[in-house]
């Protein structure tokens, strides 16, 4: 069931659980996202990148949008990071149905400005909005774009954001980084800020940057009203840790021999995440 990003998680928000947006770029992997959403009967959001997009090319977003009408799963096609009209108009045009402009590197004003003009298009063609208010964090070279100093999202900004954009879903910086996080860096969630962003903001809220944070923070992030957590590094991690075992039989050469074990690990990871956000067997509250 296709679905936007509106429309998705108001129910979330209403049932107060996470829909995993697992970042794809990869035919083998998207098919095992939805198996493991079958299974148990998860919402998903399958988030591809503009440079995931150009490794894919626009054709896949067809592809999924057939395994989403064959599906009762809700799926979500969100373009993650779009930067500029081009990449927006691209994605809409290509069959997302839903897209994030990412001017948190912007001053205040750009980031609202840019963020009214691609609501005004996508909401023009029924397709959701995620905005982003404050910097999140980067990791290492692999990782997606972020800075090296997290910006806090300020609630009374958020707020006004909100407001004056008219975005469907908000990224909020409090405290994760995208990437792994590299061995003796411990990232801490600010939560009383999160409770203090979500009194102020109704609209449902978005975590990047989940893989690799302690379970039990995010655990509490989902309870305080996050309702989307970005998911890239960590089942991609798992896909290729796996291979790496694989390929040490170097006689093997068929992605039909060498894929399936990886996409097996990558799934149990996905498993993981779905439980740990309260996801699983929410397909039937759509
Ligand atoms: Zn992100």
């Amino acid at each position: 069931m296709l679905m936007n990003m509106k429309d998705l998680l108001k129910v979330a928000n209403e049932h107060n659980f996470a829909v995993p947006a697992f970042n794809i770029s990869d035919y083998a992997m998207l098919n095992g996202i939805f198996e493991a959403v079958e299974e148990k009967q998860a919402p998903v959001i399958i988030a591809i990148h503009p440079d995931e997009l150009s490794h894919t090319k626009p054709e896949i977003v067809k592809a999924i949008t057939e395994k989403a009408n064959k599906t009762k799963v809700p799926v979500c096609i969100h373009l993650d990071h779009g930067s500029s009209l081009a990449q927006i108009m691209l994605a809409i045009k290509s069959g997302f149905t839903s897209v994030m402009i990412d001017g948190s590197s912007l001053p205040l004003e750009e980031n609202i400005a840019i963020c009214q003009e691609i609501v005004k298009v996508a909401h023009s063609v029924d397709i959701s909005v995620e905005g982003e208010l404050g910097t999140i964090g980067s990791t290492d070279a692999e990782a997606e774009a972020g800075e090296n100093e997290i910006i806090y999202t300020d609630p009374d900004v958020a707020k006004r954001f909100v407001k004056e954009t008219g975005i469907d879903t908000l990224a909020v910086a409090i405290g994760t980084s995208h990437g792994i996080y590299p061995e003796g860096m411990e990232p801490e969630l600010q939560l009383e800020l999160l409770k203090e962003i979500k009194s102020k903001v109704d609209i449902p809220l978005v975590l990047h940057g989940g893989s690799s944070n302690p379970d039990q923070e995010i655990c509490r992030s989902v309870e305080l009203g996050i309702n989307k957590i970005n998911i890239s590094s960590d089942i991609k991690a798992a896909y290729y840790k796996k291979m790496r075992e694989v390929l040490k039989d170097g006689s093997l050469r068929e992605p039909n021999t060498i894929q399936p074990p990886c996409i097996k690990a990558m799934k149990e990871i996905a498993f993981h995440k779905i439980e740990l956000f309260n996801t699983d067997d929410k397909a039937r509250l759509y």
